[in-house]
């Protein structure tokens, strides 16, 4: 079929070119002298995105979920104490993780289009006089649900409780693309992965943790051998790895820094932004037409960045406009997962993504859903976030 597909779900992102050409290279000797040239550098750049100087940067062989079991089973122990919350798909399978490792877990169960309940966070940290929270967790960006939660927030959670508790934040469709701040914040492990922020095909599992976190490894007691951090630092720190890992994937990493440096994280953020807000634009303008249609997120503090989750209006299968939307327009928007299945979409608008970009999704989402009689006014979205793209253009070659 000519032309090609759209894609625009929240990961895997749009890989680019000069990302598939640093990845179109012949195997290479992970054991040869020269490698620690290559992989110590990478390390440290890896620190300015996740924005620390004291933390370390892991990189594993897994996807993003991988990440997830490497920060927990580093520093707990079972039967340890926890706090987290759930409002979406993603959140709730880290939930689901820490109590298949037999962590004692304290979910707080949030509705869907909120995140972290940070007062109920500090009440509870408040009233644990004896300290036996041993950790707290973030989702940073919920991707189900398109909810961007206040991280800066429960770190002050913790501190006005004087908690010594771990602050875990999964950052996975955050980090490079939304801002974040490994030290700023005093975040003890940060988990991402490849192939969303940093446009990257899936097969990393990307863990900032801070020294208080690889001090905690010190007495955690859970099992880990694949996801150790201890053989991950024993070899690490001569710029090797305790088994072979994905050196095509750590060239294509490089080039991602690259990148990323290259353009500014300060830039990447707003330029998501600017994506982020064309879409929402978008939404205003179908639901002037179509009732119902309305963002997932409930209020402007949650609206994410990277990803829009988009209600229809009852009576319709969101999901539906995703299928329609593939088999017509080749293309991908995202589908609505578990307790909102059906009833939404979703808009990833994160990674390399521009101007003419954003558009497609926007024109293809209201063609799919005219098609399916949604009452949208075609054109409508479009028009509103032309109307916004215009007024805030940038020269790109200044
Ligand atoms: C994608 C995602 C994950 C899971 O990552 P995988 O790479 O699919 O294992 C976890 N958390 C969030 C917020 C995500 O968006």
């Amino acid at each position: 079929m000519p032309g090609r597909n759209f894609l625009f779900i929240p990961g895997p992102t749009n890989v680019p070119q000069r990302i598939r050409n640093a990845m179109a290279i012949e195997q290479e000797d992970m054991r040869a002298i020269d490698f620690p040239k290559f992989t110590l550098p990478l390390f440290e750049d890896l620190k300015k995105i996740f924005k620390t100087k004291s933390s370390r940067v892991f990189i594993f062989p897994s996807s993003g979920t991988g990440g997830w079991e490497a920060a927990v089973t580093n520093t707990l122990s079972p039967g340890d104490k926890v706090l987290m919350s759930g409002f979406g798909h993603f959140s709730n399978l880290w939930i689901d993780l820490c109590q298949r490792h037999a962590l004692d877990v304290q979910a707080l169960e949030v509705d869907w289009g909120e995140g972290v309940p940070v007062e109920q966070y500090a009440d509870i940290l408040k009233k644990d006089k004896d300290k036996k929270i041993k950790a707290v967790f973030a989702t940073h960006n919920e991707t189900a649900t398109g909810v961007t939660s206040d991280v800066p927030a429960v770190r002050k959670a913790l501190d006005d409780a004087k908690h010594p508790a771990l602050l875990f934040v999964d950052g996975v469709s955050s980090v490079a693309s939304i801002d974040f701040r490994m030290d700023e914040w005093n975040v003890d492990l940060c988990v991402s992965g490849s192939q969303k922020g940093f446009m990257l095909p899936t097969g990393l599992g990307i863990v900032c943790a801070s020294q208080k976190a690889l001090e905690a490894r010190k007495s955690a007691k859970l099992y880990r051998t694949f996801f150790s951090f201890d053989d991950m630092i024993t070899a690490n720190d001569n710029g090797y790895f305790p088994y072979t890992p994905a050196t095509i994937f750590l060239r294509g990493l490089r080039e991602s820094v690259n990148m990323l440096l290259e353009e500014g994280l300060e830039n990447v953020f707003k330029r998501h932004n600017r994506m982020a807000t064309a879409v929402r634009k978008a939404v205003e303008a179908w639901g002037n037409s179509a009732k119902g249609i309305r963002l997932v997120a409930k209020e402007p503090k949650w609206h994410s960045d990277t990803v829009s989750a988009i209600y229809v209006p009852e009576g319709f299968d969101g999901n539906e406009v995703v299928r329609h939307a593939y088999k017509h327009y080749n293309l991908a928007l995202s589908v609505s997962l578990a307790k909102i299945a059906g009833k939404a979409f979703r808009i990833g608008h994160l990674g390399d993504m521009n101007e003419m970009m954003i558009l497609a999704p926007i024109t293809g989402a209201e063609m799919a859903m005219k098609d399916l009689g949604i009452p949208v006014q075609l054109g409508s979205g479009v028009a509103a976030a032309q109307e916004y793209l215009c007024s805030t253009k940038t020269n790109r070659l200044a």
